[in-house]
């Protein structure tokens, strides 16, 4: 099973992430998880996006794509699945994540899509801030971090729906219905996921995500 989670900060990307790793045996990727690990064993890699984080920006595409490229290597060795949480997150990052799926035989099955308005993923994230202490994970920051994820993630989201592996997921329930809807969807896709590798390999238009981002013309319709 190969899924990629594209999800507004406080959605539960990892809550979810964590569920589908463990219910199919396989490894959950977060970058947020990796950068900020990073950043606590004050590794130069984690001094040097330790600013990014704490503003609630993104961190060069070049660095995540680097630890996403050693993590999908490991992921091919260890089985072949993985669950993708935190990046593709902008075009440039969707388009990169792509060839290295694809060039490693393992683009994904599934883009799992988290939806919850805004209002409710602020409630979230200030309630986890009270326990977790986030550097992020303060008002301002926050709504940073969702209107960055409105104007440059969520664009990326008709993109998988044109490919046909989109899944869109309330969020706004509880954890656990969220996450027994997950299971149910991917579980009910599972026998057919042997049967469609050669449609999964076979070469996609990546001009598409030009239109996907940020569309204002005729494919604006198809999104959102
Ligand atoms: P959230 O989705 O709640 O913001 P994450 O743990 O996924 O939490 O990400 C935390 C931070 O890590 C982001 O605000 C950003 O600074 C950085 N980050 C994570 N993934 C990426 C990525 N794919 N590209 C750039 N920056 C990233």
């Amino acid at each position: 099973m190969r899924v990629l989670m594209i999800a507004p900060p406080g959605a539960g990307k990892g809550t979810q992430g964590a569920l589908i790793a463990a219910h199919f045996d396989i490894p959950h990727i977060a970058t947020g998880e990796l950068l900020r690990d990073h950043v606590v064993r004050r590794t130069a890699l984690g001094q040097a996006v330790q600013a990014y984080l704490d503003c609630g920006e993104l961190v060069p595409d070049q660095v995540v794509l680097d630890m996403v490229r050693e993590a999908m290597v490991a992921a091919k060795a260890a089985g072949g699945g993985y669950v993708l949480d935190g990046i593709p997150r902008n075009m440039q990052q969707a388009r990169a994540t792509y060839l290295i799926a694809r060039e490693l035989g393992m683009t994904a099955d599934v883009a799992l899509h988290l939806q919850a308005d805004d209002a409710e993923l602020m409630r979230r994230l200030l309630a986890r801030a009270a326990l977790e202490h986030r550097s992020d994970d303060t008002p301002d920051i926050i709504a940073q971090r969702l209107a960055l994820y409105h104007e440059v993630t969520s664009p990326i989201i008709s993109w998988y729906r044109d490919r046909g592996i989109l899944v869109s997921v309330d969020a706004m329930r509880s954890a656990q219905q969220v996450g027994r809807e997950i299971l149910a969807a991917l579980e009910a896709m599972r026998p057919f996921l042997d049967q469609v590798p050669a449609l999964a390999r076979r070469s996609v238009d990546l001009t598409g995500l030009g239109d996907a981002f940020g569309a204002t013309g005729p494919t604006a319709g198809t999104s959102g």
